[in-house]
């Protein structure tokens, strides 16, 4: 299989140092392996994606020197897709509709319990309060959940491949942490059709990515996403979260971090082989 790494920017906000180190490093990792570098624009979410911004990526990815196949992959148009993706596991019995808001999620977790985990990968850990609605009672204003307890009977966990600097070997998926500190994941949100977790991982999947190139922020959503792949009957890519760009207080960078965005440095006259050497990359090879 050809190595294939992907860039997959949301359209929400200016590209800054930091995905600018996402992509460069993606980019040189398929061209060191002779392999394919892709972009994939994660637009599900529509009240804040702006074409604006498409087209800002497009220009920075470009001005820095990358490129990429065309047709670009874009969510907004896989929506059938991950349909199917959620019929797949409703069908298996794994998901349920949830109508429960974030102050219903916050009044139903009660108390801290000492050693018991209260936030995972999305934030506050679900209740379970809408756990046995029947998936035909599923109203537009419900959210789908996955019930981990059984999506983790349902299948034989497999671990991945992680290479970053933090980990490096193969990682293995813990049921029990899976339970207590991940659990009922949302696979489509409220007015998305999809949620990040199920597009990526069908995205990743239908894009044939060998290498998932991100950032350490979403090291512990990739457990969601190997199980995900399992019960799906997708492959698990090999994973490399890199290390964090931070500003000089030591806060990673934001979205709406203008200050060290990709197109300030452009317009004050930086070159690309500056945004390399500011992010610890080594210049261009071609
Ligand atoms: N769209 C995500 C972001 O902008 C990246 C998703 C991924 O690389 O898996 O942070």
């Amino acid at each position: 299989m050809t190595f294939t790494t992907r860039f997959a920017p949301s359209p929400t906000g200016p590209l800054h140092l930091g995905h600018a180190y996402s992509a460069l490093l993606a980019h040189d990792m398929a061209q060191a392996h002779g392999g394919r570098f892709l972009l994939r624009i994660e637009d599900i979410d529509q009240s804040r994606a702006r074409p604006v911004w498409e087209r800002q990526i497009y220009d920075d990815l470009s001005w820095l020197g990358l490129d990429w196949p065309q047709p670009v992959m874009r969510q907004s148009d896989r929506l059938a897709r991950y349909r199917a993706a959620l019929e797949q596991l409703t069908a298996m019995g794994l998901t349920y509709p949830c109508r429960c808001n974030r102050a219903d999620i916050e009044a139903a977790a009660g108390a801290p319990q000492e050693g018991v985990p209260q936030f995972g990968p999305d934030g506050r850990i679900y209740p379970g309060t809408c756990r046995s609605r029947p998936t035909a009672g599923r109203t537009p204003q419900d959210v789908v959940r996955l019930n981990m307890e059984k999506a983790i009977s349902a299948v034989e966990l497999r671990g991945f491949l992680e290479s970053g600097p933090e980990f490096n070997g193969t990682y293995e998926l813990d049921p029990e942490q899976l339970l207590s500190a991940v659990g009922d994941i949302i696979l489509v949100r409220r007015n998305m059709g999809s949620s990040y977790h199920l597009s990526v991982v069908v995205d990743d999947a239908d894009q044939g990515i060998t290498h998932a190139v991100r950032g350490a922020d979403l090291f512990e959503a990739t457990q969601i996403h190997v199980l995900l792949q399992a019960l799906l009957g997708l492959p698990t890519p090999e994973y490399h979260h890199h290390r964090l760009i931070r500003d000089e207080t030591g806060k990673r960078l934001a979205k709406r971090d203008d200050a060290r965005a990709i197109a300030k440095y452009r317009a004050e006259g930086a070159r690309p082989q500056d945004i390399r050497e500011m992010v610890g990359l080594p210049p261009s090879s071609c």
